[in-house]
């Protein structure tokens, strides 16, 4: 047997993804209630209450009720080892999302039934198909009356523009909302608010035409009778490969907050969605089954506990097996490091890790050292791709009010800049920096920080850029280009230089001008 294989293939790592108030943290919740992770529903949101009121940046969160964090949270169900990654769900944290989508192997997309498919999940559905995610789908709040489930399904593959392969097929909504069939067992599964677990009993039929459903269902078996004969003619049949592929996802219907269909739901997750698969380096290809430990941050995440201002930064465990107090290599820096203080995220509490295999999320105490996209290793000159900077869309001129604070503010830029909150832009002439963001949101979440962490006070100026490059090319030509350019040339957290435009025209014409040189929007991290 391969090194570690048992181990690797009973782990799924998983995010779920949704538009604001579809259900997530409801769903989040049953689903630990089933691995054992919590004793009872309602802890999941407790907790994230009792986070908030302690710490003041995430005030900010909580008042304007949204969530600008993700956590980790592992659980065991059945034989499996679970890694649910939470991801943001506000719009202006698409970054944010994106890399925490970059750790995955797959995902799970909650709809409300009431509203169908909106804005945030097409967006994140389109970062999904950029990397061929598997995805499972959850049509929840079915003791609602929604829409039509065959006019839900229309929407998803025309929206979302995957296939969809109804798993379960629920038997009237709302207030006529009796349960769902199972189209491959063939099990009724009877809904009752009042149950524990939303379940009034599970029934095995043989078929559509057992007379049972008629003594169950009354008229509405009649219905469920004619809905699946449509189905088989409109929807597609589950094949696992076009789901591995992205190209098809499994559909189930439920009520997150009755309890109601997750379980199914899990069931089929730890049978059919991915093991920890292959992730892609610049030189090469890594197999979860290689025995040298390989890992890459996507994340850091500071304020986890308000207490020490701490900095966590967050490993996907590639190949290998880490165990505690393990030498590895810091690609980025060429130097050995020994972790001993590695975390992992139980759901109940976070847990000094012994060993952790490919697939499982590792939490890495971080002064400042560890960068998002740094990759470790145990020597091998290796390096993960695909964790990209977008170009910022907004633009601000910090204007430091105390002008004794300017290292204290290069200090707090440079570090939230790290952690991917902003992009932080230093002018090649000129004193004052340019903050840069995909949403505006993160301009906030930035001035909160300063003051509140760095006793930087400061205000932001506006400036009249829209979009920026970085550009690269022939060290003469690069010199050239900064002194004509000199006025809209910076050099970001990374060191590297960024042409910042203030208009799309201005960004073509000087695009025209250089052709020597390559203007890039997105950046890999290095
Ligand atoms: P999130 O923003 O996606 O994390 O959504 P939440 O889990 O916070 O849920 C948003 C709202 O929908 C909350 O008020 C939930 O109580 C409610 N909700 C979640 N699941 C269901 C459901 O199955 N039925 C009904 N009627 N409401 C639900």
């Amino acid at each position: 047997m391969k090194y570690n294989e048992q181990e690797i293939d009973r782990r799924r790592t998983f995010a779920i993804v949704s538009h604001p108030d579809a259900g997530k943290t409801t769903i989040t919740e049953k689903l630990l209630l089933f691995g054992g992770a919590i004793q009872q529903a309602g802890e999941v949101r407790a907790r994230k209450a009792a986070r908030h009121a302690t710490s003041d940046w995430m005030e900010m969160e909580k008042q304007r009720g949204i969530s600008v964090t993700s956590s980790v949270m592992k659980f065991t169900y059945r034989d499996y080892e679970v890694n649910l990654l939470d991801t943001p769900g506000h719009n202006d944290f698409s970054e944010d999302t994106y890399r925490v989508l970059t750790a995955v192997d797959s995902a799970l997309m909650v709809i409300d039934s009431v509203k169908g498919v909106e804005n945030q999940t097409i967006k994140l559905l389109d970062v999904c198909r950029l990397r061929h995610t598997p995805i499972m789908t959850f049509i929840n709040k079915l003791d609602r009356e929604g829409r039509d489930p065959f006019e839900l399904i229309d929407e998803i593959e025309k929206v979302l523009r995957i296939q969809c392969a109804p798993m379960t097929w629920p038997i009237g909504m709302g207030k006529r909302f009796r349960g769902t069939y199972h189209l491959y067992t063939k099990e009724l599964v009877i809904f009752d608010a009042e149950a524990e677990r939303g379940t009034g009993g599970v029934i095995s039929m043989t078929g559509l035409d057992d007379p049972r459903l008629d003594e169950l269902l009354g008229s509405q078996a009649e219905e469920l009778r004619a809905d699946v004969e449509l189905l088989e003619g409109a929807a597609h049949p589950f094949e696992e490969e076009a789901y591995r592929a992205g190209l098809q996802t499994p559909v189930f219907f439920g009520s997150a907050i009755n309890t109601f269909g997750v379980q199914q739901l899990l069931d089929t997750f730890v049978d059919h969605a991915p093991t920890p698969l292959p992730r892609e380096a610049v030189s090469r290809t890594v197999s979860p089954y290689e025995e040298p430990f390989t890992a890459f941050a996507f994340k850091i995440q500071a304020n986890m506990d308000p207490a020490h201002r701490d900095r966590i930064a967050f490993f996907r465990v590639c190949s290998g097996k880490f165990t505690r107090g393990m030498k590895v290599r810091h690609v980025r820096l060429g130097r050995e490091v020994a972790i001993n203080n590695a975390t992992i995220f139980m759901a109940q509490d976070r847990t000094h890790v012994d060993e952790a295999f490919p697939g499982d999320i590792i939490g890495i105490h971080n002064h400042g050292t560890i960068k998002i996209g740094d990759t470790f290793t145990q020597g091998e000159e290796l390096k993960f791709t695909g964790i990209p900077n977008f170009a910022p869309e907004h633009f601000r001129r910090v204007r430091l009010l105390d002008p004794l604070k300017s290292k204290a503010l290069e200090k707090g830029l440079t570090q939230l800049a790290e952690e991917g909150t902003t992009q932080v832009f230093r002018p090649l002439m000129g004193a004052d920096w340019v903050v840069g963001a995909v949403g505006l949101l993160q301009f906030d979440v930035v001035m909160h920080r300063l003051e509140h962490e760095y006793n930087v006070k400061a205000t932001y100026e506006p400036v009249s850029y829209v979009t920026a490059r970085w550009v690269t090319g022939e060290k003469k030509k690069i010199e050239e280009f900064q002194k004509k350019e000199v006025m809209s040339c910076y050099i970001d957290g990374e060191g590297d230089l960024t042409y910042l435009a203030g208009s799309q025209w201005r960004l073509d014409n000087t695009m025209d001008n250089w052709k020597d040189l390559a203007f890039h929007a997105t950046r890999e991290h290095n």
